[in-house]
């Protein structure tokens, strides 16, 4: 591996500013693009998890008697270093994730920006104070920080789904113990070590590689955890919520979805092809937001189809480092064979493929797919799909596509294109979901409020809403104030 700054790669832990591996177990991480090994990272189980939480409980109590103005220089120091060195962090992401480059320095780019978004949030945890109930007195509402939180991230973007929980977490004065997906540990071990370089006290910002299950009981168990905040699966975020009840943690859910991409007749169809293509195809698919179900109305069906199928028919496949290619490797097999049982179960029952190409045996490279006359009984109407694979599904009517644009336990993005406001306003009201895409396909930005409702979770990322998820209200009333 080529890097600029070596130390960025590290095999260690990061526990209480120490870089550790306990107990001899490893685990291999292998690229991808094509199963060569990148390095081993530590087995590590309850007992350094416990670790991870009595430094992270330690370094709470010092943090949070700091300045905000003092929190905001550090987090602004390590905003900076992820941006110089954001070609060295972009190899490591592509190296363990497989996307492609650009789009793993475009990552790198969205994580930076959440720490510079709460270096400068971190002074805004305003109070209140309110009109009293009664004379003589006053109602003073503070905010406080939550404690130590836990965070459990996934693999798809291994450096934004980080640093937009740790970024208002440290702004908010809370300290972090964090197990990031077993796919992409590298990514966030060196996060961890620019977070050392950018001067972050011992135990404020802990890394922890090993046994999910294990770590995981701790992070929801051990009374000194009062957040937990999770993005993956909603099977596994299940598991957590129920696990953390005992406690009573507060929680932030980022879970699946299974978003409508709905494209109505009065559409520019040329810019909602565009948006397609964004929502459904960044990261080979592999976004939680991603495009799952795109419904077209009848009068524009086959022009949308062509114009699409087009377009992703010209994308290029292959390794995250080659030259021009935008769809790299799937995560792993298993995300090839859900891909592949998408695709077969549609193709079964009617659907057809405009273009398209499964992986070859032990490959996990997936041409991507356009898939016409879908309907509602398919896999791929139901479940979400995490590959590249576009669904066009025909509707009628606005009354009839809301509905089953509705009927769903997912609740995260929805896109629309439409060029009637009215249109717009009801159909984006009506829909059950956290976000919406009007006439755009790129909803993420550390500006904005990201975050699901039904089973797609709980809690908001980004903007003062995703500080707010870290702060507790204090409310004081303060009486006697006549004597
Ligand atoms: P995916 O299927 O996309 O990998 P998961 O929800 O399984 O999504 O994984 C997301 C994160 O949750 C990963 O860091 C994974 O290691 C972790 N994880 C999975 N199962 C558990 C569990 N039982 N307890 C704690 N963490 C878990």
């Amino acid at each position: 591996m080529q890097l600029k700054y070596s130390a960025l790669f590290q095999q260690q832990c990061f526990i209480n500013g120490e870089w550790l591996s306990i107990g001899g177990e490893k685990e291999v991480i292998t690229n991808p693009s094509n199963g060569e090994v990148i390095g081993h990272v530590p087995v590590m189980g309850a007992n350094a998890a416990t670790q991870c939480v009595d430094a992270a409980h330690q370094a709470f109590e010092q943090w949070r008697q700091t300045t905000a103005n003092h929190r905001a220089d550090i987090l602004r120091k390590w905003y900076e270093l992820m941006v110089e060195h954001s070609d060295d962090l972009a190899t490591i992401l592509t190296l363990e994730q497989g996307k492609p480059f650009a789009e793993a320095k475009g990552e790198i780019a969205y994580a930076a920006s959440f720490v510079q978004w709460y270096s400068e949030e971190a002074r805004r945890a305003y109070g209140e104070i309110m009109p009293s109930h009664r004379p003589h007195s006053k109602i003073v509402v503070t905010k406080q920080p939550i404690g130590v939180v836990a965070a459990i991230t996934p693999w798809n973007f291994p450096a934004a789904m980080i640093t937009r929980k740790a970024a208002p977490a440290i702004a908010a004065g809370c300290a972090m113990v964090l197990k990031p997906a077993p796919e992409t540990p590298f990514t966030a071990l060196a996060l961890a070590k620019l977070a050392e370089d950018a001067g972050m006290p011992k135990g404020l910002f802990n890394v922890i590689t090993g046994d999910a299950i294990a770590i995981g009981s701790v992070f929801t168990t051990d009374k000194r955890v009062r957040k937990v905040s999770f993005t993956g699966s909603t099977h596994v975020g299940k598991i957590l919520m129920n696990q953390s009840a005992s406690t009573i943690k507060k929680m932030a859910l980022e879970l699946g979805g299974n978003a409508p991409f709905i494209v109505f007749d009065d559409a520019d169809i040329d810019a909602a092809v565009e948006g397609a293509m964004i929502a459904k195809f960044r990261n080979a698919g592999q976004t939680c937001v991603c495009a799952n179900r795109i419904f077209v109305h009848d009068a524009v069906y086959d022009e949308f189809a062509n114009k699409l199928a087009k377009k992703v028919s010209a994308l290029k496949v292959g390794d995250g480092f080659a030259d021009q290619v935008v769809i790299g490797p799937l995560i792993n097999a298993g995300a090839v064979a859900k891909v592949q049982a998408h695709v077969s179960d549609a193709l079964e029952k009617g659907a057809k493929a405009l273009c398209g190409r499964l992986a070859d045996k032990g490959q996990l490279f997936v041409e991507p797919f356009v898939l016409t006359e879908m309907d509602d009984e398919m896999l791929a109407a139901n479940e979400e799909t995490f590959g590249p694979v576009a669904p066009l599904f025909r509707f009628y009517d606005e009354t009839e596509v809301l509905e089953r644009a509705n009927n769903t336990e997912s609740g995260l993005a929805a896109y629309i294109y439409t060029r009637s406001l009215g249109r717009a306003w009801r159909v984006a009201d009506a829909l059950e979901v956290g976000m919406v895409g009007i006439n755009e396909g790129l909803i993420s930005t550390a500006a904005a409020p990201f975050g699901g409702i039904k089973e797609s979770g709980l809690g908001r990322e980004g903007s003062h809403h995703g500080m707010d998820e870290f702060l507790e209200m204090k409310y004081m009333l303060m009486g006697g104030l006549d004597q």
